[in-house]
This record gives C-alpha cells, sequence and structure tokens, in this order.
C-alpha cells in the first residue's frame, strides 16, 4: 500500500450550489470503482455568491480525501483551475467541472490509460449535440482558425477534461505567463498522447458562466496568447498597399501626361483617404491588443489569491 499512486480531481467551482451533492454522489460512486490508486478531490470556490463554499467546507468536514481552496474574490475559470492545478498534490491531475457536464465514468478508464504508460490522456467530445448550434460552430471555428495560424494546434473538440501526469502538470507550473489560456497551454507542453471519446452531457444544474461576449473575449485571449499572426498581417497588408499605391500612380502620371491635368478626382481621393485611415485604426487597435497584454504580464500580479484551505487535517 506504501507506494500506491494518487490521482488529484480538480474542480473550479462558482455558484455551483445546487450541483453539489449530485457532485460528490458521482465522484464518490467512481472512486469505489477504482481500488487500485488513492483519490484526492481539490475544490477551488472562485468567490461564489451563494452558498458553494459553505456545502464544499462541509463535504471536507465528512471526507478527508476533500481539500478546499477558497479565493479572495471571482478570478475566472483559468485562474480557478491554476490554483486547484497548484494546490494538488496527486501523481497524475484531472481537472473537472463542477456541473458534471464531462462523464465521471471516463476517469477509470483514463485511469487505466496512465497507468499503462499514457503522460496526457485527452477526453474528445464526439458529439457536442449538448452545446447550442452557435456555441458549437463558433467553437469549430475558433479552432479552425487558430490551428491554421497559430504553430500550436489545439485539439479540436477536447475541453479541459483530461488526465495528466505529474511531470506534465510540472511543466505547466514553469510557464509563468499570467494570462493563462489553459486549452492552449495544454496543448504547449505536448506529452506522450491518448485520446478517448466520449458524449458531453448537458449541465446537471444551474447555467453556463459563459455567454457570447465573454467566449468571445476568450477566443481573443486564447488567439494572442499563441499567435503573433495579427501582427505580422500588417505589414502584409501595409505592403500589398503600397504596391497597389504605386501601380496606380504610375497610371495617373502617364494619364496626365498624356490627357492633359484632368480636374475630377473627389471620390477616389476621399475612398482613398477614409480607406487607408481606418486600417490604421485597425491595426493599431491589433498593436493595442498586445501592448495591452504586454502592460498586464509586466505587473506581475499573482494570477490568484487564497483566502483559507479547508482541509481536516488543517483543523
Ligand atoms: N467557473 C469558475 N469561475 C468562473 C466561471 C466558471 O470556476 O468565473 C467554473 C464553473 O463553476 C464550472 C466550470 O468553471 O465548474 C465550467 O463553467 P461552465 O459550466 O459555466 O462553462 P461551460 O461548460 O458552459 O463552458
Ligand atoms: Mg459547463
Amino acid at each position: 500500500m506504501i507506494d500506491q499512486r494518487k490521482v488529484s480531481v480538480v474542480i473550479p467551482c462558482y455558484n455551483e450550489s445546487e450541483g453539489i451533492p449530485k457532485l460528490y454522489d458521482a465522484l464518490c460512486q467512481v472512486f469505489a470503482q477504482v481500488t487500485d490508486v488513492a483519490f484526492e478531490v481539490v475544490c477551488v470556490d472562485d468567490g461564489s455568491r451563494d452558498d458553494t463554499l459553505d456545502k464544499l467546507v462541509a463535504l471536507a468536514a465528512k471526507d478527508h480525501r476533500f481539500h478546499i481552496v477558497e479565493l479572495s474574490r471571482n478570478f475566472g475559470k483559468e485562474a480557478a483551475m491554476t490554483a486547484g492545478i497548484d494546490e494538488s498534490t496527486g501523481d497524475a491531475v484531472i481537472p473537472f467541472d463542477a456541473d458534471l457536464q464531462d462523464p465521471p465514468e471516463l476517469i477509470p478508464e483514463m485511469i487505466r490509460a496512465w497507468l499503462g504508460g499514457a503522460e496526457v490522456v485527452l477526453a474528445c467530445r464526439s458529439n457536442r449535440a449538448a452545446d447550442s448550434f452557435m456555441k458549437r460552430t463558433t467553437a469549430n471555428a475558433f479552432y479552425q482558425f487558430h490551428n491554421q495560424v497559430s504553430s500550436i494546434k489545439i485539439p479540436k473538440n477536447v475541453g479541459d477534461f483530461r488526465l495528466m501526469d505529474r511531470i506534465v502538470v510540472d511543466a505547466l507550473k514553469q510557464l509563468p505567463e499570467h494570462h493563462r489560456f489553459m486549452k492552449g497551454l495544454f496543448a504547449w507542453v505536448g506529452f506522450k498522447t491518448v485520446t478517448i471519446d466520449y458524449v458531453r452531457q448537458v449541465r446537471s444544474a444551474g447555467e453556463s458562466k459563459f455567454s457570447g461576449w465573454k467566449l468571445w473575449n476568450f477566443a481573443v485571449e486564447g488567439f494572442t496568447s499563441f499567435s503573433t499572426a495579427p501582427l505580422k498581417f500588417w505589414s502584409y497588408v501595409g505592403a500589398f498597399g503600397a504596391l497597389a499605391t504605386f501601380i496606380y500612380a504610375a497610371i495617373i502620371v502617364a494619364r496626365t501626361l498624356i490627357f492633359g491635368v484632368d480636374v475630377p478626382g473627389y471620390a477616389s481621393l476621399l475612398v482613398a483617404i477614409l480607406f487607408f485611415g481606418s486600417l490604421q485604426l485597425i491595426s493599431v487597435g491589433v498593436l493595442g491588443e498586445y501592448i495591452g497584454r504586454i502592460y498586464m504580464e509586466t505587473k506581475n500580479r499573482p494570477i490568484y489569491l487564497v483566502r483559507k484551505r479547508h482541509h481536516q487535517s488543517a483543523k
């Protein structure tokens, strides 16, 4: 028993009060099935406004496997997950959603693959029927575009639900950035990967915390964290514009020499001014997006702040 391996399940929770009893039952059921490893559950309360924290603390009081990390405010899912991963002590870590959208029944299969030598076990959503049409198509478009442009390929239809060996977790901890787009960071570190297919469920209770605007910002975040293509893009637009202008200038000069001075030209002038004016604004905006990120990174603020840890032995 002395060298029994331990698996940490990391769960970011934000206003998940309703779903917690179900979550606990589902996890216990799974843990009972896997007897050759020990389990630890790290629940991160991401500044919930309901009684999520109280319910989590009650769980920790009755079950020694539960560790609760209480953040000082809502830091967002990526930061909460980072906190949980940092606090976890297992030989493998599984990030998990509190709403049971990812089937816990997959955990034994993941563990088998891990014990069989895999360093990362990905859970791939073979069917996203549980998501709305909009979310499916926009998510698809994002992956398509991101993987075309960026050198780091994010596997399609893979969420944060996965198993990572301790060496992968340690590698992840070496990435110092404060803007944490976890899906991208997970892909960046690499390692020996095995993929398992599953069908994503609808939420067990409560509602999604990611609305349209939040998802858009999330996509921008992901994109700018892993690619500088938008910066380079404007050099090409500029070069193309300069070439087109040069050709147009040659045509005007030739025309003037052959046909004499031609006064009209107001429309083309105004169109050119407006067009290049807006191009410049867009490109300045893109620069701003990146400079904003540099600014935030240089502040070097912590990713999250812990108010308190709740665990049986900590009392
Ligand atoms: N979450 C969090 N902090 C937030 C938003 C979400 O910890 O600011 C947690 C949430 O409690 C859940 C997980 O992140 O466990 C996924 O959130 P959600 O189900 O809303 O996302 P979706 O499944 O719709 O992508
Ligand atoms: Mg969800």
